[in-house]
């Protein structure tokens, strides 16, 4: 496998392995250890962010005392190896004019090209972290305490704690191992202050709430963009907690208009979970955009037969349950609501892909 590396085009200058825009901590998590593990290889590697982390790798940065990686502002004829993405919509300013050496994602593929060899590793599993985890094995290279740690922190966030569809067995043995690395023995203490600092919300203006976990999509010339929000936990001792809910995610309604605007997107959606109720309010802005969510998650909205609201579920549900699950859809005012919560990438983007292809095809 090392010989296969040394058949990419590494050029003589640094390669910057990047995750995407809208920070997380699978993708910075996965960048730093990555860059780590190509230098171990004796690859001048450096971890980049294309933006700034948002509150909950802040915190994971400061725990472990991890200096956070330098923001690469443009990539622009510089060589990258791509993290946690594989899509230009999500990528870093300037990936379209840069040397795409390695991919290593754990989503579908997406529109990014490369004339050049690369390297594309992809594997349906929790975590990109729980991907480079392996490749270290792969390599035999033994892994640090604190990239231990930083691995960990990337495959709980992005498995909600093990809750996820996604959620592996590949995943779970990499972290029982890492665990014993990083001398971490309390998952749900660290799990529980990573939650803590996701829904801190304090400084921060509504539109950079929900700009902290939003991902943008290309449908063919159509430009999209979801934004994942939780409702932030309130005091429920206080009466009238429905109402400060819901007022949270009417605020979040608020923004979408001008993040639509200033982003040049077609559509605009949100996937707001409050978790209190284990429920998902779905959002959308655009015109004509309440035609898009009727088709993509209400059945029987599509005249022509099968609407997208048809696709099966099973994969849909963020709550790993036992036996049955049943998804519970009702209309709450201009919102959808869904029991238990829902998951962006395996439920929303496919259903709202397939009602906007649907309704392009329509059209023409
Ligand atoms: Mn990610
Ligand atoms: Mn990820």
């Amino acid at each position: 496998m090392r010989r296969i590396f040394e058949k990419l085009n590494w050029g003589k200058g640094v390669t910057y392995v990047i995750g995407h825009t809208a920070p997380d901590t699978d993708t910075v998590c996965s960048a730093i250890t990555y860059a780590n593990l190509m230098r171990e290889l004796g690859y001048n590697c450096k971890a980049a962010v294309a933006g700034k982390p948002n509150k909950e790798t802040q915190y994971i940065l400061e725990r472990f005392k991890v200096e956070a990686p330098q923001t690469l502002e443009d990539a622009t004829g510089c060589r990258v190896i791509l993290m946690d993405h594989s899509e230009y919509a999500q990528a870093v300013h300037g990936a379209p004019q840069a040397r795409i050496l390695q991919v290593i994602d754990h989503h579908g593929i997406g529109n990014i090209t490369e004339s050049h060899s690369v390297i594309y590793r992809s594997l349906p599993i929790g975590a990109t972290c729980t991907i480079v985890y392996q490749c270290y094995k792969e390599f035999g290279v033994g892994i640090s305490k604190e990239s231990a740690s930083l691995l960990i922190a990337g495959i709980l966030s992005d498995t909600n704690c093990f809750t996820k569809a996604s959620t592996t067995f590949i995943d779970l043995d990499a972290v029982s191992e890492l665990s014993e690395i990083a001398g971490l023995e309390d998952l749900h203490e660290l799990y529980k202050e990573m939650e803590r600092a996701t829904t801190d919300y304090s400084g921060m203006s509504d539109g950079e709430i929900f700009l902290n976990n939003m991902k943008n999509y290309s449908i063919g010339e159509i430009r999209i963009a979801i934004g994942s929000i939780d409702v932030p936990e309130m005091n429920d001792a206080e009466p009238g907690l429905d109402e400060k809910e819901m007022e949270f995610i009417d605020r979040m309604h608020a923004v979408m208009p001008q993040i639509m605007k200033e982003l040049n997107l077609d559509f605009i959606f949100a996937k707001i979970d409050n978790h209190r109720e284990n429920a998902t309010y779905i959002l959308h802005y655009g015109k004509e955009s309440d035609e898009i969510v009727k088709r993509a998650f209400i059945a029987s909205a599509g005249e022509d037969g099968v609407s997208a609201a048809e696709i099966p579920v099973e994969e849909a549900i963020d709550k790993a349950h036992e036996g049955e699950v049943h998804l519970e859809r009702k209309i709450c005012g201009e919102y959808i609501k869904f029991t238990p919560t829902v998951n962006r990438k395996f439920f929303v983007l496919p259903r709202i892909t397939e009602a906007i292809k649907q309704k392009m095809a329509n059209f023409a």
